[in-house]
């Protein structure tokens, strides 16, 4: 099976209390292929400008991510986000977006992404993102990944794409925004009535939870005692998760809840290398055997025995 990404490539500006980057590697396709890209044969699509470089495909070819879908625009600039972080490092302040080759972007994909089994529509313009979707009916598996500018600024179109997609990746805040319902459990359910059969609210530090039509999952964060930077946390957290699910999804598009649970398992896991570094640093070297020993690192700190206890 294989997996198909459309979404922001970026450069990045990012300033946290720990240090800053100028201009690095960034975008939500950027940093989801990069994840997914451990489980599963990756196609990256999107714009970029002529400021785009051998040194920017190379961190993407390394990982052997295919960049043949990636969109070099003659005299365009790549999108260019700027951004900080306090020491609440759950909440991304946005000081700059320029759009640049993503304002005129019209995706035209080409066979390897109309073909394949599974389809991330990473953050970018929910237009897009539904442009993107309609040109890949035979999809087994489409999610998407949003954020609190579509939703002030195309908010109708978001939810008409989401009612296309079977996941819905956001950061609890924004699903309860998006649905102008304060309870998450209830905020979840309305977006699972949209279509989606599932919904994934990432907390920040505070993990990721799953909501099914039947079921519940939740995971805390990792605890690390070093957290360097959060940008692009959510887009590596969907890249484990759907890495893991193009790994296993059978053929009808299937997958049952013990895999979804593994599945969300390893997004927490390529989330928690993410912050470890700036920007893309830490998951473009990293190595599958760290993957599994943080992985099973998750498992003993999420399981317990039960015993027999008298109640009074
Ligand atoms: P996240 O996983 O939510 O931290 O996503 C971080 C990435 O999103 C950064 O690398 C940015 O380049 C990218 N980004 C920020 N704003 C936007 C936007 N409006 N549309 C698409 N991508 C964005």
């Amino acid at each position: 099976m294989s997996l198909a990404v459309v979404g922001s490539i970026a450069f990045d500006a990012v300033k946290t209390p720990f240090g800053e980057r100028e201009r690095m590697l960034g975008g939500s396709a950027v940093h989801f292929s990069l994840a997914s890209s451990f489980f599963a044969d990756v196609h990256v699509f999107g714009p970029v400008g002529e400021d785009f470089g051998n040194e920017e495909y190379a961190i993407l070819q390394n990982r052997s991510v295919n960049t043949d879908g990636i969109e070099r625009v003659e005299g365009g600039k790549t999108f260019f986000w700027r951004g900080h972080y306090e020491y609440d490092l759950n909440m991304a302040h946005t000081d700059d977006t320029q759009l640049n080759v993503f304002g005129d972007f019209e995706p035209k994909l080409n066979d390897s992404a109309r073909d394949a089994d599974v389809l991330f529509l990473a953050n970018i313009q929910p237009d897009l993102q539904r442009a993107v979707r309609e040109q890949c009916p035979d999809a087994k598996f489409v999610a998407l990944d949003s954020m609190n500018l579509w939703i002030d600024i195309a908010k109708d179109s978001l939810l008409q794409t989401i009612q296309g997609v079977d996941a819905v990746f956001m950061n609890d805040a924004e699903i309860r925004m998006l649905t102008g319902q304060s309870n998450l459990v209830k905020a979840a359910r309305e977006l699972l009535q949209l279509g989606p059969r599932l919904v994934i609210a990432k907390q920040g530090e505070y993990g990721a939870a799953l909501f099914t039509e039947h079921g519940f999952f939740a995971l805390p964060a990792y605890p690390l005692e070093d957290v360097i930077d959060p940008t692009g946390a959510g887009d590596s957290f969907a890249g484990g998760f759907l890495g893991y699910v193009t790994q296993h999804l059978d053929e009808g598009g299937e997958l049952d809840d013990d895999a979804f649970r593994r599945a969300m398992t390893y997004g927490s896991t390529m989330a928690s290398f993410n912050v470890e570094n700036f920007g893309t640093e830490r998951v473009r070297d990293l190595t599958g055997e760290e993957i599994a020993e943080r992985f099973a690192g998750f498992k003993a700190i999420t399981q317990f025995e039960e015993v027999a206890v008298s109640y009074r």
